[in-house]
């Protein structure tokens, strides 16, 4: 099969295609190289020249302010997980606040407990994960280490809009499944880290953007592939870096910088896609129950359930002979996930949403 179907899948992901044609084009040799970007160097100038515009288009896109650094690591958010208490929580004779909103939070307070104390400040799991607190109702203590959160629940489909407010405490945020798709008061931040693989490109790297004074705080004695600190020093470079991934952010970034003319738009876009979709959920009398409270909903993960398991197995089985393929729900949830990341074509969403609301008439 040579034909593109539309993916819904949460990840890794449908990809832009001018990028997916762009590396195509280049995978013989990259222009005034002539060498494949598989073949180069991680210490040679045309890979300098990648990573410094991946880094330039980054701070461009999201506004990041002069005094954070922006780097790229391995290991997926898991090993964040682990890198963020690792490099702040342990030793340091504090707490770390985690706000959990669903299975990724979950995730994340696990690996942070084996580093040292956390406090949950909020956990939806009473109701399967479907709503986030209001900030206001958080109560945050302004001796914590550091404060996280998710910023979309990828699994559930909740999505924060904002952040809370920590005084003084950094603010740390997987923002795994929503980075670059709207634009971030980054100031508010101490540390953003996200996976690729979803909105910025492909498997295998990961973003941090890190502001400073936390780069500072690193202790001395961490494994040097677990140190922050021993990222910025490096330029991201302690060690070969998945070049190959850093090449396709930095294509992702210029579309989005180019073709979709920055993050304000890309939200604009992203909040049309998630809306034809809420609309079919809303006026489906019920066909379709939406997991997400309307007030917590994701404008990337938009998850639902039908009146039967049955009604979903057969509803997946018909998408996918129209061409819209991994709308499988994780099984934690159940039902029905439409990922619909920054590439996902508005064309892909309407006729998924068309094919939604002829299934509702025909098996209502
Ligand atoms: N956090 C969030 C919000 C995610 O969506 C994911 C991936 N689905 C992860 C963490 C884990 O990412 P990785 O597989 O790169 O470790």
């Amino acid at each position: 099969m040579t034909e593109r179907v539309f993916n819904f899948s949460p990840g890794p992901a449908v990809m832009p295609v001018p990028v997916l044609e762009q590396i195509q084009g280049e995978m013989l040799a990259l222009p005034g190289v002539g060498m494949s970007v598989l073949e180069i160097s991680h210490r040679s100038k045309a890979f300098d020249a990648i990573l410094a515009e991946a880094q330039a288009l980054t701070r461009e896109l999201l506004r990041v302010p002069e005094n954070y650094r922006i780097i790229f690591l391995q290991g997926g958010a898991h090993l964040q997980f682990t890198m963020v208490a690792m490099n702040f929580l342990r030793d340091s004779g504090k707490t770390a606040e985690y706000i959990l909103t669903g299975s990724w939070g979950n995730a994340a307070i696990k690996e942070a407990q084996k580093q040292g104390p956390t406090r949950v400040v909020w956990d939806g799991k009473e109701h399967n994960y479907s709503y986030l607190p209001k900030w206001s109702e958080l109560k945050l203590s302004p001796e914590a280490v550091y404060v996280h959160f998710t910023s979309n629940e990828t699994i559930q489909g909740i999505e924060f809009v904002g952040e809370p407010e920590t005084g003084g405490v950094p603010l740390i945020c997987d923002s795994s499944s929503d980075f670059l798709s709207r634009p971030v008061a980054v100031n508010r931040y101490g540390l953003i880290y996200a996976c690729a693989q979803k909105n910025a490109g492909i498997a295998g790297v990961t973003m941090a953007v890190i502001r400073d004074d936390l780069v500072e705080r690193v202790p001395k004695a961490l494994p040097g592939m677990l140190d922050y600190s021993n990222f910025v020093k490096n330029d991201s470079r302690p060690n070969t870096p998945p070049v190959f991934a850093v090449y396709a952010f930095m294509l992702v970034a210029r579309w989005l910088k180019n073709e979709i003319g920055g993050l304000e738009k890309m939200a604009a876009l992203n909040q049309r896609k998630s809306k034809l979709l809420y609309d079919v959920l809303d006026s489906s009398g019920g066909f379709y129950r939406p997991h997400a409270r309307p007030d917590s909903r994701s404008q990337m993960n938009v998850t639902f359930r039908l009146p039967s398991e049955e009604l979903e197995k057969t509803f997946v089985q018909e998408a996918t002979k129209h061409q819209l393929c991994d709308l499988k729900g994780h099984r934690s949830v159940g039902g029905i996930r439409a990922s619909i990341y920054n590439a996902m074509p508005v064309a892909g969403v309407e006729t998924l949403a068309g094919f939604m609301r002829d299934f509702a008439k025909r098996s209502g």
